[in-house]
């Protein structure tokens, strides 16, 4: 019997289940599909996003609902249009062989009356947004006084957009006597509130630790001139080669400017915000998912019910007036069992903010300098370096390689590399040369800046190969046998890494790494040349040449944790569909 049977799901659901590719529950479904089975009970469920919620209300309501009947008997209430779809056409999936189950998503921005029609047919399922939801009851079009089942969903993010009065008005149109089901990424006092004037007796599910996405977000703070915002922003960008990002403003009209300097200045950029139409937003969106978007700009409203599990880093490019939508916007990483950082570009005014953001995230932020000149130069160069080297060669090449080579006549190796990694690293190091320390110092800040007595590392490891901040740093205190924190400021590009630690440590990681192999692939550390990070000079005839030993770079992994998050069960990454 799959564990699927265990839970008490039918034939109809298990096929779907099945045919979807789904091999074990998550712990959230687990904790709840008995439950709402068996019972008729109101119920909280408490579970980061991406854990599959959706199944753990959708299961147990599609298996309740009297299919004989074409009264809408469930109704579902989520926070965007977005979100809307995305659960309609799951449930559609799970219902694939219930051809009498209709389900119909009731949204704004699109039909209103193909969407009453849609109802009309007999949907005994509705997924609804709270604003279009309320729009249509006034024109009485959805009937939902027999509705047995009503699931809040990402009660949080709905009260934090605030739909209460919404909600309120919604359910005293629905029966006393129906079960709610509210799940939900976080418990704030509002949802609490919720929960208690509108449940009974719920029985109460949480899975992880509550705000347990937190714990895999780094905070850090940069301090500038409030005129060296964007400048910031630019270095933090190119500091990231491989970023994957939200960057938050405060205004529509911010967010609009800073996207287009961006685009102006090369980057991979795209703006989000209220001013835009549906389809414009839409197109922004597709291009984020797809990752030709690398960093989008966005206002808060803008950014609720983005649903991109594997965002890097967001960027606070203001921080917000409310700390509570700090906690929403941080919560865009960190997702799904990965690591994420949120990075907060502030003036010295407003330095005390963060003491508060401290206080009500429970955590502490890290102090960082915004990377100077020579760092990024560094760093851009090991990312161009490692690109050629994994960069497949494409077969067209081969017929023009006679007249190039002929061009390339009496070049040796050594020089070849020379001009070519200019070619490519000429306008960085033309435009950085210029570029000044754009870091203000902050008194009074709990860290000095010094990096006095602090060594900085490179390794030739990265998140290619599996790494985190978190994962890496766990491994380089395994290794060396250090403690919680002697291994600082680790920060992991693509297919390389940096850290820093005390003086005192630098001999043991030197000796630990130089001659270390694992997988049959050297990884090694040296010294990076960037005293901002805390460091010396870079050892001469370091590891240099022994990096062209590492045969199958990036092809072996070490050292990977098997996930934290529940998507993780075998530490892999790629494969969804398995818990
Ligand atoms: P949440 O609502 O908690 O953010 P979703 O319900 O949207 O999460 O689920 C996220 C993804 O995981 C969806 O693509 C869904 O199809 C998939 N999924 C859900 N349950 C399982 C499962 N038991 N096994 C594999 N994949 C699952
Ligand atoms: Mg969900």
């Amino acid at each position: 019997m799959n564990k699927f049977e265990q839970l008490g799901l039918n034939e109809q659901l298990l096929k779907a289940i099945n045919d979807m590719g789904f091999e074990t529950p998550s712990e959230v479904q687990e904790k709840a599909i008995p439950v709402l089975l068996a019972n008729e009970t109101d119920m909280v469920a408490l579970a980061q996003t991406g854990t599959g919620k959706t199944a753990a209300f959708g299961f147990p309501m599609i298996q309740k609902i009297d299919v004989n009947s074409r009264t809408t008997q469930g109704l579902i209430l989520s926070p965007t249009r977005e979100l809307c779809l995305q659960i309609a056409n799951e449930l559609k999936l799970y219902s694939k062989h219930i051809p009498s189950l209709n389900v119909a998503a009731i949204y704004g921005g699109a039909s209103i009356s193909e969407q009453a029609r849609q109802v009309k047919r007999g949907a005994q399922i509705v997924v609804a947004t709270p604003g279009r939801m309320k729009d249509m009851i006034s024109r009485r079009m959805v009937d939902i006084s027999k509705i047995e089942y009503c699931v809040l969903d990402e009660a949080d993010e709905m009260l934090n957009m605030g739909f209460y009065e919404d909600i309120s008005e919604i359910l005293s149109h629905t029966p006393k006597e129906k079960n709610t089901w509210l799940f939900s990424a976080t418990m704030p006092k509002e949802v609490a509130r919720i929960a208690k004037k509108f449940m009974k007796e719920p029985q109460e599910i949480t899975v992880g630790t509550k705000n347990s996405a937190a714990e895999n977000v780094q905070h850090e703070y940069y301090v500038v001139g409030g005129r060296d915002r964007y400048l910031a922003l630019k270095r933090l960008a190119d500091t990231n080669p491989d970023i994957f990002s939200v960057v938050f403003c405060r205004t529509k009209r911010d967010t609009q400017k800073v996207a287009e300097r961006l685009i102006e200045d090369g980057y991979n950029a795209g703006a989000l915000h209220g001013d835009l139409s549906q389809n414009q937003r839409d197109i922004v969106m597709k291009a984020f998912r797809a990752k030709q978007i690398q960093m989008l700009v966005a206002t808060d409203v803008a950014a609720r019910g983005i649903d991109v599990d594997d965002i890097t880093h967001v960027i606070n490019y203001q921080l917000p007036d409310e700390i509570e939508t700090y906690t929403h916007r941080s919560g865009r990483t960190g997702r799904a069992g990965k690591s994420g950082i949120s990075m907060v570009i502030i003036t010295k005014s407003e330095l005390r903010k963060i003491h508060s953001i401290e206080r009500i995230i429970q955590q502490k932020f890290e102090t960082k300098k915004i990377p100077t000149a020579d760092e990024i130069c560094e760093i851009q160069l090991y990312h161009l370096a490692s690109k050629i080297k994994n960069t497949e060669v494409n077969q067209e090449v081969e017929n023009y390689l006679p007249a190039v080579n002929d061009v390339l006549e009496g070049i040796d190796r050594e020089e070849l590399i020379k001009k070519m990694v200019s070619v490519e690293f000429g306008r960085f190091v033309e435009y950085y040369k210029k570029a000044g320390d754009i870091n203000v110092s902050a008194n009074g800040s709990p860290q000095d800046f010094s990096s006095e007595g602090k060594v900085r590392y490179f390794i030739n490891v990265g998140s290619r190969d599996g790494y985190d901040w978190m994962v890496l740093k766990d491994f380089l205190r395994e290794q060396l046998q250090l403690g919680k924190d002697d291994i600082f400021k680790v920060d992991v590009k693509e297919s390389f890494s940096f850290f820093n630690t005390n003086a005192e440590h630098s001999e043991a990681v030197l000796q630990m790494f130089s001659e270390f192999k694992m997988d049959g692939r050297f990884i090694n550390v040296e010294i990076s040349k960037n005293t901002r990070g805390g460091g010396g000079s870079r050892r001469k005839g370091g590891g240099g040449n022994k990096r062209g030993k590492n045969k199958g770079f990036g092809e072996k992994r070490f050292g990977k944790k098997g996930g934290k998050g529940n998507f993780s069960g075998g530490g892999k990454r790629r494969s969804r569909k398995k818990f």
